[in-house]
């Protein structure tokens, strides 16, 4: 198993770590050739998802990325990941790969309070720890979507089909349920 990293902008070294604890193999991509390797799945990073979104149509590597998560390439998306996937922002004009049938809320927790830490339950694998920076949160969900998380009634988590995304960042905590939880999606 392969998996590509999106490293344009933003804490992509981070899950690359993650998934070396794991002994997983992965690649970057950076530029679109980077985009004739292969894989078998994808991390959208957090970051800042306006200049990944500008990036990633400079770079001319959106196109390609879209088709490949529309046609069902495992994607483990991480808060500004989550932006990118997001069929809707509440609070922003722009939309990015809209793949994913959710609507999302940018910066939701404001400036004060954009940041911090908890642990709370995840899907079937109990309490799993979670540290936001300047996140986003779920405010809705299409039917067929499967909520995996929330925190103080907001929706953190969400997968829908091929597509796992995160308000949080779990490549900064040492425990690595989540990403098991993603291999088993693409395995
Ligand atoms: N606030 C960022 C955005 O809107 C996301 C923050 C993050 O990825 N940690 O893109």
């Amino acid at each position: 198993m392969r998996i590509a990293v999106v490293a344009v902008q933003g804490a992509f070294r981070e899950h690359e770590l993650r998934l070396e604890s794991l002994g997983v193999e992965w690649c970057e991509l950076r530029q679109k050739r980077d985009l004739d390797q292969v894989y078998d799945a994808l991390i959208l990073p957090g970051g800042e998802s306006t200049v990944q979104g500008k990036l990633l149509r400079e770079l001319d590597m959106f196109d390609a990325l879209k088709e490949q998560i529309q046609n069902k390439m495992p994607v483990l998306a991480t808060c500004a990941g989550l932006i990118l996937l997001a069929d809707q922002l509440s609070n922003d004009e722009r939309s990015y790969f809209r793949t994913l049938p959710v609507c999302v809320k940018r910066n939701a927790y404001g400036r004060q309070l954009g940041s911090f830490r908890t642990c709370e339950k995840f899907g079937e694998l109990g309490n799993v720890p979670m540290t936001f920076i300047r996140a986003p949160y779920i405010e809705r969900v299409a039917a067929d979507a499967n909520i995996l998380a929330q925190v103080d009634s907001h929706i953190v988590a969400v997968q829908y089909q091929n597509q796992l995304a995160l308000s949080f960042h779990p490549e900064l905590d040492a425990d690595l349920n989540i990403y098991k939880y993603f291999m088993d999606m693409i395995t």
